[in-house]
């Protein structure tokens, strides 16, 4: 059977049954893939503290009923925050290698600007889609559209906090205006 060996980047994790875990992981050579690591749920599993978001890995899988992750090793820390990763794992194309957003990460030069472009929404010259005036500002991921910073508003918070990546301003300078209203 054959094995495959990359390094990852861990974006989230989900349960399934009693004791197996799921796992969404960006890795190097085969882009995002997602696996199931058997009993990793057990207080007594030696991979379970490898496999937490935003830590990086080695990571060994095969192919057999599914993905399965046999092996993990944490080598270091994404240092991105937890909504970065999930963003991630909701964008990333299911298994085909992403080395420009992959470097980005390692690198930390990391944009959503930048990894947008690459992954074929540019953000750059992006209008609106719904008053088609002001700049796209904000990346509505279900369905991959751009809104501006008033128009976003129009979205319920709760989807906005969980499916809408800002371009540009922080995420505290959006409280502080979601304070005022
Ligand atoms: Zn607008």
């Amino acid at each position: 059977m054959q094995e495959y060996v990359t390094n990852a980047i861990v974006l989230r994790k989900f349960p399934q049954g009693d004791l197996d875990g799921r796992y969404t992981l960006f890795t190097e050579r085969y882009g995002k893939i997602t696996g199931k690591a058997k009993s990793s749920r057990k207080i007594t599993s030696k991979l379970a503290p490898h496999l937490e978001p935003g830590t990086a890995l080695r990571a060994r899988f095969i192919e057999a009923h599914g993905t399965q992750i046999i092996d993990a090793l944490k080598v270091g820390d994404a240092r991105r925050s937890l909504m970065d990763l999930q963003f991630l794992a909701m964008v990333l194309p299911e298994g085909q290698p992403e080395h420009a957003v992959w470097r980005m990460l390692v690198t930390r030069r990391f944009s959503w600007q930048k990894v947008l472009a690459v992954l074929g929404w540019d953000p750059a010259d992006a209008l609106c889609e719904s008053c088609g005036i002001r700049r796209g500002t904000n990346f509505f991921v279900p369905r991959q559209e751009f809104f501006c910073d008033q128009c976003v508003r129009k979205v319920p918070l709760i989807t906005r906090q969980n499916a809408v990546i800002s371009l540009y301003a922080s995420v505290q300078s959006e409280r502080r205006v979601d304070k005022q209203e």
